[in-house]
């Protein structure tokens, strides 16, 4: 990559802002199908576990490869109600990792288990075999391996340690991996369907899959107040279910999710291509797996200073997990099983930068552009080979 000068040309042709994502351009082309799916919903008025929520349960199963799909109400209840289903409860542990959303290890004190948290590797911002073999003890009932950003994590080497693992594949729908798609390869598997996710309805709404036909009677139970028939209540349970109107919405857009997945490939793609990588480090795929990035995730020294550059450039920009979940306040009251260097290391130095299915090679040249601005301007440093040739 050329060095500009800051202020240079570059940042001359640079006038037009970049977006962190961008979930509003791919559904333009669905807006009037999306409509009319929701007249048909009003008109039919069976609101709650409707027609829709059936049919979508089947092509969401269908698409990610298990036998059965089951809608919440989010992302959350699905993590919880999932690891209840899986017998998680009280005196168990269930390993973690700490650097994911908040919301992957919230779930598991619900069940009266406890979160023993891991480490991750650093360039795939996942969880190994390894990292979960140091938390593992004779209590551990079921590991959540979280899919971050997109990336797939080692389902099977992890499954080998001989432990339970459920997926929380809630930023990795639409990706893919020679094992299969995320949601097919754990005992079962958690997706949300929060706006901003690779799929994304217009409110809250989750999913459960599974291959497991008795687990999977469980979480139907589960979902509506532990109850088979609404006349006996077998379970305390919840009141979660994926509403019909979402369900509607999910259904015009789940045909299109591998297209958007494409798009957010090519988008990494445009970065690789414009020299992204020569300024930081880049996300690593999981060998074997095609992520469709839900975000797209650098490191940097001093990512702060990148931050505070690319904004003042108008490139959106984010860092979601500064501080680790571990060393949230409401987690205190539970054990790291090990030390978390590089949960640590990649709290500090990671930052999100613009990806969607609509991000364009452009705009990536732009954002390649601005960052080699902020290096050339002192505050970054310039890349992955100069930071390891000064550690
Ligand atoms: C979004 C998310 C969740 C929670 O999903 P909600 O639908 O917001 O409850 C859980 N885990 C991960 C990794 C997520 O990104």
């Amino acid at each position: 990559m050329g060095a500009q000068a800051p202020g240079g040309p570059s940042r001359i042709l640079s006038p037009v802002p970049v977006p962190l994502f961008d979930t509003q351009t791919p559904l333009l082309p669905l807006r009037d199908e999306i409509l009319a799916r929701i007249g048909e919903v009003v008109e039919d008025s069976r609101f709650i576990l409707g027609p829709n929520v059936g049919a979508f349960e089947q092509e969401f199963a269908e698409y990610v490869g298990a036998s059965h799909a089951i809608g919440v109400a989010n992302g959350t209840d699905a993590i919880t109600i999932a690891l209840r289903a899986m017998g998680v409860g009280p005196g168990d542990e269930v390993i973690v990792p700490s650097f994911t959303f908040y919301a992957s290890a919230e779930a598991i004190p619900p069940t009266g288990a406890t979160p023993v948290f891991c480490d991750i590797d650093l360039e795939t911002f996942c969880v190994t075999a390894d990292t979960v073999r140091a938390a593992l003890t004779p209590r551990t009932k079921a590991v959540i391996v979280v899919h971050l950003f997109g990336n797939v994590a080692p389902v099977a080497e992890i499954e080998a340690l001989g432990v339970a693992v459920l997926e929380d594949a809630a930023q990795a729908a639409g990706s893919t991996s020679d094992a299969g798609r995320p949601g097919s390869l754990g005992t079962a598997a958690t997706f949300s369907f929060f706006p901003s996710k690779n799929l994304g309805a217009f409110g809250d709404g989750g999913a459960i899959t599974t291959s497991d036909s008795e687990l999977a009677d469980r979480v139907r139970m589960l979902r509506f107040h532990g109850s088979r028939d609404k006349v006996t209540y077998d379970h305390i349970g919840y009141n979660s279910r994926l509403d019909e109107l979402q369900a509607a919405i999910l259904r015009v857009q789940l045909p299109h999710l591998d297209a958007w997945a494409r798009g957010r490939r090519a988008a990494a793609g445009h970065y690789a291509a414009a020299g992204l990588g020569d300024l930081i480090a880049l996300p690593v795929a999981v060998s074997g797996c095609e992520p469709a990035w839900h975000l797209y995730v650098v490191r940097d020294r001093r990512a702060d200073e990148l931050a505070q550059a690319l904004s003042a450039a108008g490139i959106d920009n984010k860092a979601y997990y500064r501080t680790p979940v571990h060393r949230q306040p409401a987690m205190s009251a539970y054990r790291t099983a090990v030390e978390l260097p590089a949960t640590e290391e990649a709290a500090r130095t990671h930052l999100a930068i613009p990806m969607s299915a609509v991000l364009g090679r452009e705009q990536a040249m732009e954002v390649t552009d601005a960052v080699a601005a902020a290096s050339d301007g002192g505050k970054p440093t310039a890349s992955a080979s100069a930071r390891e040739a000064v550690a």
